[in-house]
């Protein structure tokens, strides 16, 4: 193909509008190829839940005379249920994030509300899990975000770091201010001792659906979006995420978003210059 398209090109293009033609096409090509996956990949991860649901329905009905099994095939019923709706929430989250939504309204945001908003809820699933979750924010650490959005990818990466840890972990929440050579920054980090990512998988568990065990995460409820979303999130703020990890060690998740102009900083400055 792209030896055709360069022999029809040749005689009206140059040879650097030919080579524009061509990546053109390669891309276009690419961006359908990752459409249609993700399509397949939707389509399989929603058939799965719907047809254990049926499957569960029709035990019920064969159930009825004995209440230990009915008991047993609701309460799957009901967690096929929840996560199908959580797929669904998910991926029109993440929908909204890849470009149908404006991007966020960015304004000043304590550090520590986003990080107790998210954390709050979490703290009877640590319990249940064995896990404690410890978090050390400093107190007028503010960045440059949408309080909600930001909550959301701190819940996920908390939510993580429980799943993918034992019994007696420990994960920790937290977040520091630093200087670039690009400017101020806050970094707000997740860290875990669970089981940890290979450096092979690093690079890919920010793709949709891509997770290193499907089993796994499949009976803990996940539903492969969550960092996908979390990497959105931050992409919008004009921020980035990094990963450190090492299997049987752990994982620490840094969100590395842009910081406030700071009023305490300019007057230092102005005062030391005076
Ligand atoms: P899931 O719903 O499967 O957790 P995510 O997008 O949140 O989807 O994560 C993708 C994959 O990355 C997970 O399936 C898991 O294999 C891996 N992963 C994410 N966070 C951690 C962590 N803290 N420790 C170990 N593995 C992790």
């Amino acid at each position: 193909t792209v030896r055709a398209v360069h022999a029809v090109a040749a005689p009206v293009l140059d040879s650097k509008r030919v080579v524009l033609l061509v990546t053109d096409v390669e891309e276009s090509r690419r961006v359908e190829a990752v459409r249609r996956d993700f399509i397949a990949n939707v389509s399989h991860e929603l058939k799965t839940p719907v047809g254990a649901m049926l499957l569960l329905a029709e035990a019920i009905r064969d159930a009825q005379d004995d209440p230990a099994a009915l008991t047993h095939f609701i309460d799957r019923l009901i967690h096929e249920a929840n996560r199908l709706s959580r797929l669904v929430k998910e991926l029109i989250d993440l929908s909204r994030l890849q470009g149908g939504d404006p991007l966020p309204e960015l304004s000043e945001v304590r550090v520590s509300d986003i990080v107790s908003d998210a954390v709050e809820p979490l703290h009877v699933r640590a319990e249940a899990a064995g896990i404690r979750l410890e978090v050390a924010i400093p107190a007028n650490l503010c960045v440059l975000g949408d309080r909600r959005q930001l909550a959301t990818a701190v819940t996920n990466l908390v939510e993580n770091a429980i799943v993918y840890s034992s019994r007696g972990g420990r994960v920790g929440v937290g977040a520091r201010e630093r200087v670039t050579p690009e400017g101020r920054i806050v970094e707000i980090a997740v860290s875990d001792n669970g089981i940890g990512i290979a450096r092979a998988d690093q690079e890919r568990i920010f793709e949709r659906f891509y997770r290193v065990d499907p089993g796994r995460s499949r009976a803990t409820g996940g539903t492969g979006l969550g960092l996908a979303i979390v990497k959105h999130i931050v992409n919008n703020h004009g921020g980035r995420i990094s990963v450190w990890s090492k299997p049987g060690t752990g994982s620490t998740f840094t969100l590395h978003l842009p910081a406030p102009a700071s009023d305490t900083t300019s007057s230092v400055t102005d005062l030391v210059t005076r």
